[in-house]
């Protein structure tokens, strides 16, 4: 998000030098700068012993294609905190590790992605109304119910990571 306004005092932005970021709107009423703003979210692969994956399916992302698990970072948590406490919201699944996959730009909506694979034994899911369903999917076959690869796709970016970690290969 650009910003044309103060969202402090509602005053216009003029553009001002700021050091190496070249111009960037100033409020001379806060006497503050206002950067682009984004949204900052996680998204995390849970993985077991069989080389399966938890794939969901949420209706208000898409009817057709799976998701894994993502959610927006809260004011005060950091990445790791939000990681846990998604999948547990989500899955029912209490972590306890994390292994960082890095982070993704995701164009549609300026979001960006902070991308984690974690281990969980196999286990059942305790879904959240926000999952209409969800279930262990073996990694190798994943792709076929994913979002189709692109660059700014974090949950096949994700995918591809742990296949290649694993030394396995897709499956048709
Ligand atoms: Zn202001």
């Amino acid at each position: 998000m650009k910003y044309k306004f103060c969202p402090q005092c509602g005053s216009e932005l003029k553009p001002k030098m700021a050091g190496d970021d070249g111009e960037v709107p100033f409020c001379y009423e806060c006497n503050r700068y206002w950067f682009d703003s984004f949204e900052s979210c996680v998204i995390v692969l849970v993985y077991n012993e069989f080389d399966e994956i938890v794939v969901c399916m949420q209706d208000y992302i898409s009817k057709v294609y799976g998701t894994i698990t993502a959610g927006y970072i809260l004011l005060g948590e950091n990445a790791e905190e939000t990681a846990y406490r998604e999948v547990e919201e989500e899955l029912g699944i209490k972590l306890d590790n994390l292994q960082y996959g890095g982070t993704y730009w995701f164009e549609d909506g300026d979001k960006l992605m902070h991308a984690f694979m974690a281990y969980s034994p196999k286990c059942e899911l305790k879904l959240s109304q926000e999952v209409n369903s969800a279930q262990w999917v073996k990694a190798t076959k994943a792709h076929k119910v994913l979002f189709p690869d692109s660059p700014g796709n974090a949950a096949m970016g994700l995918l591809k990571q742990y296949v290649k970690m694993k030394n396995l290969q897709f499956e048709d």
